[in-house]
């Protein structure tokens, strides 16, 4: 019985979704707001730009742009490094070409005079010892476009950052939590089947900025961030979901093992104490844990309310502790 009336949610949650699909082919923009996550996702499946604008914030439309200066600036760089590597590779070949030459003229030949010999010695020396200069000026070049390429694309990697904690930010996860869908697609990269979603929210926070200040609060939020970026470091991705709440998406791992491993974190973040510099405030920090895991069947919007639902739940609970609703 119960597996029919989950069969029933997945068949509804289908005609939805498809329905959404055909609202954003249509150009119609979304109601109601509820919606505005999954309508992006699709929005940008579909590949649909003019709809997308209409529902990007302006700083959103600001760090598209921003963005794409930075790539296109960057897209140069490697233009220009592509000749530059071509004409270091044909100096490199003129000067393998002069000194091959230059050794089969010391073979003595009776017919050529030695005084012609040594003059076309000295000139094809001088031309190998110019190419020479020419190949290190370029290298020299292409060490540093090399450097500014890196720049750029750390600068563009910016976009997707929370400054204040270095987390990924909301933009990230949107971007992120696209691709999941996409690589089911048939238009993207193939994705594990499985994800695990979680919403971190950090108990009691707004105590802690009345009681020792914002920029202390600003501190833990930066320390909580940097926490749990090395719990799940090589297994999943943080991004700082707004304020004081976090996301966290596991690819391949289970709902199951995700609480797991929130579990653990949460044990260790019983022993930590936050360290605020200024006056050494010691602080202790709990959080409550939201997690819902996706497959290919469900839509994200969907998840992303259950792990937020789970995440009440879990508030309500007393706090500090995680929880997650297999169904
Ligand atoms: P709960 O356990 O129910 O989550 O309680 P709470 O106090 O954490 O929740 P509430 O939503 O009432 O307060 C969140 C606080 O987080 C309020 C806001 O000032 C603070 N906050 C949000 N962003 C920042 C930030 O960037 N820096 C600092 N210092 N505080 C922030
Ligand atoms: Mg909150
Ligand atoms: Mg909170």
């Amino acid at each position: 019985m119960e597996e029919e009336w989950k069969d029933t949610l997945r068949d509804i949650c289908e005609v939805a979704r498809n329905s959404l699909h055909n609202l954003v082919s249509s150009g119609t923009p979304p109601l109601p707001r509820c919606y505005q996550q999954e309508f992006i996702l699709a929005a940008d499946m579909l590949q649909k730009e003019d709809i997308l604008e209409m529902v990007r914030t302006d700083e959103d439309r600001q760090a598209h742009r921003y963005r794409k200066v930075i790539l296109r600036a960057r897209d140069r760089m490697t233009a220009a490094r592509n000749i530059l590597s071509n004409f270091e590779e044909e100096a490199k070949r003129n000067i393998a070409h002069l000194d091959h030459h230059l050794g089969s003229l010391n073979v003595r030949n009776a017919r050529v005079p030695y005084e012609a010999i040594e003059e076309i010695e000295a000139s094809a020396k001088a031309i190998r010892d110019s190419s020479l200069g020419f190949m290190e000026n370029i290298s020299g070049v292409l060490a540093q476009i090399e450097r500014q390429e890196g720049l750029l694309a750390s600068l563009a990697q910016k976009v997707y950052e929370d400054p204040l904690t270095g987390a990924l930010n909301r933009r990230a996860w949107e971007r992120d939590l696209k691709e999941i869908v996409s690589g089911h697609d048939g238009t993207g990269a193939a994705h594990s089947p499985m994800v695990s979603i979680v919403i971190a929210d950090l108990d009691f926070f707004k105590k802690v900025n009345d009681s020792y200040g914002h920029p202390v609060g600003d501190a833990v939020l930066r320390q909580f961030a940097t926490l749990l970026k090395g719990h799940f470091a090589g297994i999943g991705s943080v991004y700082r979901y707004g304020g004081e709440e976090f996301g966290i998406i596991l690819p391949g791992i289970s709902g199951k093992d995700a609480v797991e491993k929130l579990e653990e974190f949460r044990n260790s973040l019983r022993k930590a104490l936050f360290i605020a510099k200024k006056g050494q405030v010691k602080i202790k920090i709990s959080a409550s844990y939201g997690v819902a895991q996706w497959t290919a069947q469900q839509g994200m919007a969907e998840v992303i309310s259950k792990a937020d639902r789970m995440l009440y739940k879990a508030k309500e609970a007393g706090r500090d502790c995680v929880m997650f609703d297999p169904l």
